[in-house]
């Protein structure tokens, strides 16, 4: 059996090549239970035994500097993986669960923070309107849409358009996971006293052109964060909810008057994310099937009888870039709402004129591109 360390390694190694966004050491009765989520969607990997299991994860949590002897408290640490060309940042979680401690890997700063809005997915003749409307001098800017739909790297793609050098960017950051250049960038430390609220306040004092808050999610932030756009800033921030159109009502529930949201509210993105077909298997995708159905009708006895040439058979014939799920990467699918400038507004009355493009439609075109399918648009809630 492999060294602790060195089984560790080839999980993670194999996790970063396969694209997947964490690393799930599940605690189960009777051991650990590996996975990766890739595309958004866990894939079990590997299992590991007691008391074998527990070596893992206390390994894990000595390198990633928490306290081996605490198993009945949440902890989180960081990891900085490396192995031979290849390096990461792993942002480590531990829970106490019910068979052990269950740890979660974030696998870091692979994932689109580098994009440009077109390579995130948004179609090219929408983006100079919706820089247009983000480049004015003031006004609320949000991106929307359920955990895990990329809504921060939206937000730096959005950020990397504005003019760093001429103008001070502040952003607030729960955590920082990427670094921005020309941003002054702030992590959220809410232990520490440091919230979105608080820190807020701080950089308001410093008067920076645009400030990027991480997420409005209590009264407090969406009270300063619409004081900030009134007072002439430029606010992006991610705020939860589904459509474009709710963010108006979202706010007033969390505790912002109606007429400061018309007052300030310049452009909602709402966004998820779909899983794109693998281009590998659509190719080949007649033969493959071909190749198993007659094995298949060959075997049949054979395969009800013994489950492991069933097995088998099909890993002969799994494409190897998508590893036999058809889907390789993602996009994201927008909806794109633009208001008009705010002294030319007269009633801006209900907001369904304003949308530019709807998730549905942007969903239809990549269905009719072959670019995904309709299911994987139904997964997400797009139909
Ligand atoms: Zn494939």
């Amino acid at each position: 059996m492999l060294p602790i360390e060195i089984a560790l390694d080839q999980w993670i190694e194999e996790a970063i090549k396969r694209r997947a966004s964490d690393i799930h050491f599940d605690a189960v009765e009777g051991g650990v239970c590996i996975r990766y989520r890739i595309d958004g969607l866990l894939q079990e990997e590997d299992r590991v035994l007691s008391p074998r299991a527990d070596q893992v994860i206390n390994r894990i949590k000595v390198e990633s500097n928490m306290d081996i002897g605490e198993k009945r408290l949440p902890q989180d640490g960081r990891w900085y993986w490396q192995r031979e060309a290849l390096t990461c940042l792993l942002r480590v979680s531990s829970l106490p669960s019910l068979y052990g401690e269950t740890i979660v890997c974030r696998i870091t700063g692979n994932e689109g923070a580098h994009k440009s809005l077109v390579e995130l997915g948004l179609p090219a003749p929408l983006v100079s309107d919706v820089l247009a409307v983000l480049h004015r001098s003031y006004g609320l800017f949000l991106v929307c849409g359920p955990t895990g739909s990329g809504k921060t790297a939206t937000l730096y793609a959005l950020l990397k358009t504005l003019p760093v050098e001429s103008e001070s960017i502040v952003s607030l950051e729960d955590p920082v996971e990427v670094s921005l250049k020309g941003v002054v960038q702030v992590p959220i430390q809410e232990r520490a006293g440091l919230t979105f609220g608080q820190g807020l306040r701080s950089i308001l004092r410093q008067d920076p052109d645009t400030i990027m808050v991480g997420e409005i999610r209590d009264r407090e932030t969406a009270q300063l964060a619409i004081q900030a756009a009134l007072t002439g800033h430029r606010v992006l921030s991610t705020i939860h909810t589904n459509r474009a159109e709710e963010v108006e009502d979202r706010l007033v529930n969390i505790g912002v008057d109606r007429y400061l949201v018309k007052a300030t509210l310049q452009g909602v993105l709402s966004q998820r994310l779909v899983r794109t077909s693998c281009s590998h298997c659509q190719q080949g995708q007649t033969n493959r099937v071909g190749s198993l159905s007659s094995v298949a009708e060959e075997n049949r006895h054979t395969l009800e009888l013994r489950q492991d040439v069933s097995v088998r058979i099909r890993e002969d014939t799994l494409c190897p870039y998508c590893h036999g799920s058809g889907y390789y990467g993602r996009t994201a699918v927008f909806e794109v709402l633009l208001l008009p400038e705010l002294g030319k507004r007269q009633d801006l009355g209900g907001y369904s004129s304003y949308i530019r493009q709807s998730l549905e439609e942007q969903g239809q075109q990549l269905v009719l591109q072959g670019r995904t399918r309709p299911e994987e648009l139904a997964r997400v809630g797009i139909f």
